[in-house]
This record gives structure tokens, sequence and C-alpha cells, in this order.
């Protein structure tokens, strides 16, 4: 099983590494090519307009689309988040527009805007998670396709629909391999059942 990471900007490397620790083989994704063969796909972190534009010059964001839209697994942390989603308030940059969701970039004001916490997550196991937000925005709201994975007060910071997940937080930045397990399930599962 290869994970590709989208490798145009942003945390590729710590992604890279942290599946690296898992035993799982990854590939740098930067051209339509590189999408041949792998059996999921991380949108790391970084600056999502950037991403966004790279995205089409590259010559990706149909091809990663369409892979979406047949069932690859992907995954989007922060940016990838936002890349994911079909709604982005008051932006019309380029996205892949995936996800049944509506979400708010840089949401949580400037002096909240990089902050740690450790937050239970069910989904994951009892043992809280240590979440790193860094300029992050949420889900405002989601359809009902999409099953919340963490919410705190009215904003939505972990979700899935499908075969796509998203997180507002780094589960990369951490040394806790539970988020990216969680993804290798969805990827074995949609392996097993091709
Ligand atoms: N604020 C960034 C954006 O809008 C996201 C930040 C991140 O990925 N850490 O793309």
């Amino acid at each position: 099983m290869k994970i590709g990471i989208l490798a145009l900007q942003g945390a590729v490397r710590e992604h890279r590494s942290l599946l690296r620790y898992m035993g799982v083989e990854t590939v740098d994704v930067l051209n339509p090519q590189d999408l041949h063969g792998i059996s999921g796909l991380i949108l790391p972190g970084g600056e999502s307009t950037t991403v966004g534009k790279l995205l089409v010059r590259y010559g990706l964001l149909e091809p990663v689309a369409e892979a979406g839209r047949a069932g690859l697994p992907i995954f989007g942390t922060c940016t990838g988040l936002i890349l994911l989603s079909k709604h982005i308030n008051g932006s019309a940059q380029p996205r892949l527009g995936l996800m049944d969701t509506c979400v708010e970039r840089n949401a949580f004001g400037r002096q909240l805007a990089s902050f740690e916490a450790d937050i239970p997550v069910p989904a994951l196991g009892e043992a809280p998670f240590h979440t790193v937000f860094i300029r992050a925005p949420y889900i405002e709201q989601a359809g009902e396709g999409v099953t919340v994975l963490l919410r705190l007060e009215d904003k939505i910071l972990f979700a899935r629909e499908g075969n796509l997940l998203a997180a507002a937080f780094h589960p990369e930045l951490t040394s806790d391999t539970r988020v990216h397990e969680y993804f290798l399930r969805m990827v074995a599962t949609a392996q097993t059942s091709r």
C-alpha cells in the first residue's frame, strides 16, 4: 500500500515522516501521473489559496477531484480541509469541492490564531488527542452525509464523508499516530471493497 502526499507546498515532510515511522510507503504527488498506484492521498496544511493555484498550474486539480469522486480515500489537514470543501465563505479560490461542507478560514481570531489543546476524540479511543491548530479553519455547516468526529461548540474540527477525511488540526505535528491510523483503516476498507 502506497500513500500519496500532495507535495506542492506546506507540511509535506511531517506527514511523510509520520507515515514512514508507521512503516507506510509514501510517494510525493507533484503531477497527475503520481496518482497512479496510490491507495490514498494526503493533502497537507499550508496556504490554501497558494495550493489551490498550484493545483491548477500543475494540472492536478481535476485529476485529484476525479480520483476523489471515484472513491480514492483523501485526507485533508487544515488547508486540505479547505480544499476538500464545496463552500468556502467569502472566497472563490480554486478547490477540489468534494465534501458537502461550508468552511470558514482563519477562523479563530488573532489571539487564538495558533493554539494547542488536549481534546477527547471518541472515534480515536479514550485518551485525549493533542490537537495543534495553526491559523486553522473550521467547518461551519455540514450536509447529512458528513459524520462529525470532533465538534467544539459550534465548530466542526474533524469530519468524514465516505472516502474523505478532514481535520482542522495538524496530527502530523505530534507523534500520536491515531488519526493517520484512522485514515489507513479507511484506505484498507476501500481496497477490500474494490
Ligand atoms: N490559513 C491557512 C489557509 O487558509 C490554513 C493554515 C494551515 O494549513 N495551517 O489555507
